[in-house]
């Protein structure tokens, strides 16, 4: 996988939370520590962890955002620290995002919750899309009410532990935030680079004790 590598080449080194210096193996991990540890001027009324994460608003994840420092490798220097907000155009998955040209298909990358596991609410789907995600998401909800070009398709891992019908209340922005498009302004450019960012996002949550279900970005056929 050639392109693989390539991708890898822009995954940053390390990630540092501006905050308080702790150092992460990956973005996603950086993000997970600052919402989990930096709960100053966010709102923290909710009864369980999921409440206070889906109060999380597009400006809270911003201000994640802007605490998150990435070593970058760099020609000129080996390696150099850059804060991650300004270096979007640089960082895989990010980089890969472009604006849609005409009417191409649009690729995108999500995650939903799915019923807590004994109480733990770290349990996720992760999938992509060529559809509009609300559309996708009610497909997974009730295939057989929502058959794609008329088949019925199976049900997936979302369909078994959904969490909600309604995909407003069932996408996890905070793990998905900037990877996932809410506006539709930009894709990733194939399908191919959407499923690398699906097999990518599910290993980096994993890695970080949430249980995902999906297929990490392997192609399925529908009839
Ligand atoms: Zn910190």
């Amino acid at each position: 996988m050639k392109k693989n590598e390539n991708y890898k080449q822009e995954t940053p080194l390390k990630a540092r939370c501006s905050v308080c210096d702790e150092k992460f193996e990956g973005i996603v991990q950086c993000r997970e520590h600052i919402i989990e540890n930096h709960r100053a001027g966010f709102d923290v009324s909710g009864e369980n962890e999921h409440e206070y994460r889906s109060a999380l608003t597009f400006g809270d994840l911003e201000w994640v955002d802007e605490n998150v420092w990435v070593l970058m490798r760099e020609p000129d220097f080996g390696a150099r620290w850059r804060l991650l907000f300004r270096s979007y155009h640089l960082v895989f998955p990010f980089n890969l995002r472009v604006k849609p040209l005409g009417g191409g298909r649009r690729h995108t990358v999500y995650v939903a919750q799915c019923s807590p596991l004994a109480g733990d609410w770290r349990h996720v789907y992760v999938g992509s899309t060529s559809k509009e995600l609300e559309r996708r998401y009610v497909q997974h909800a009730d295939p057989e009410s929502n058959p794609i070009r008329g088949t019925i398709s199976r049900g997936t891992y979302l369909t078994k532990n959904l969490y909600s019908p309604d995909p407003l209340k069932g996408v996890r922005w905070d793990l998905q935030f900037l990877i996932h498009d809410h506006e539709e302004q930009w894709s990733f450019p194939s399908r191919e680079a959407a499923l690398d960012v699906e097999a990518w996002l599910h290993n980096e949550l994993e890695s970080i004790g949430y249980v995902v279900g999906g297929d990490k970005g392997k192609q399925i056929a529908i009839a």
